[in-house]
């Protein structure tokens, strides 16, 4: 299976791809996660790309391409891949079947991600990730148990640095301006399906899964 996981930053992409991967053994691809290692990796390359993501813009069409043709060529993507993140552009989109072309494994579906402006902003805000085992936690949404076991058992709810109020509305903006064409794309492709994203994760899950299996 080779889909595209769209939809706003909050509209539970990751989330839902790390469910997907446990369940089916491809890999989520996610563009934010390798940059963030790259950030954490503090290469010159990944020094840039920080103050790109502090700003809520995005990292160039050129360099994504690179970043993901050598990912989905490694062994593991084989028999698939969730890409999470990719594209963001109608350029990457572009990009992305000239790809998948040249590699003859065309892509199955772009799952689009429909959630209200409000819910995002709250689940944007409230993200944390525990700093003990990396679980992501919400402030507003996960059980006050959860957040209470993470804190004692030593650990910090941390949140992403591109997660304060002045970030997301800039990433928002983002979204609408230059990735919400890519759903145009994927749709006069007969390539798009759009899921209900507002809901428990396992309500969410449970209605992407049967989108796939249409
Ligand atoms: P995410 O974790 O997907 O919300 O991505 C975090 C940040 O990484 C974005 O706000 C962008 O700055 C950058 N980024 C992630 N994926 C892409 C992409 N496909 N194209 C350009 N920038 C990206």
């Amino acid at each position: 299976m080779r889909i595209v996981l769209l939809g706003a930053p909050g509209s539970g992409k990751g989330t839902q791809a790390k469910k997907l991967m446990a369940d089916r053994h491809i890999p989520q691809v996610s563009t934010g996660d390798m940059l963030r290692e790259a950030v954490a990796a503090g290469t010159r390359f990944g020094q840039r790309a920080k103050s790109v993501m502090e700003s809520g813009q995005l990292v160039p069409d050129e360099v994504m391409l690179g970043i993901i043709s050598e990912r989905l060529t490694q062994p593991d993507c084989a028999d698939g891949f969730i890409l999470d993140g990719f594209p963001r552009t109608e350029q990457q989109a572009n990009d992305l079947e000239e790809l998948l072309d040249e590699l003859a494994v065309p892509l199955d579906g772009a799952i689009l991600m429909d959630v209200d402006f409000d819910i995002l902003m709250k689940r944007l805000t409230g993200r944390r990730t525990c700093s003990v085992n990396g679980k992501l936690l919400n402030i507003y949404f996960s059980p006050q148990a959860e957040l209470d076991a993470c804190i004692a058992a030593g650990g910090e709810l941390v949140r992403r640095e591109d997660d304060n109020e002045e970030t997301i509305g800039k990433r928002l903006d983002v979204y609408r301006r230059q990735t919400e064409p890519v759903v145009g794309f994927y749709k006069s492709r007969g390539k798009l399906r759009t899921i209900d994203a507002d809901g428990s994760v396992d309500e969410v899950y449970a209605r992407l899964t049967a989108a796939l299996d249409l």
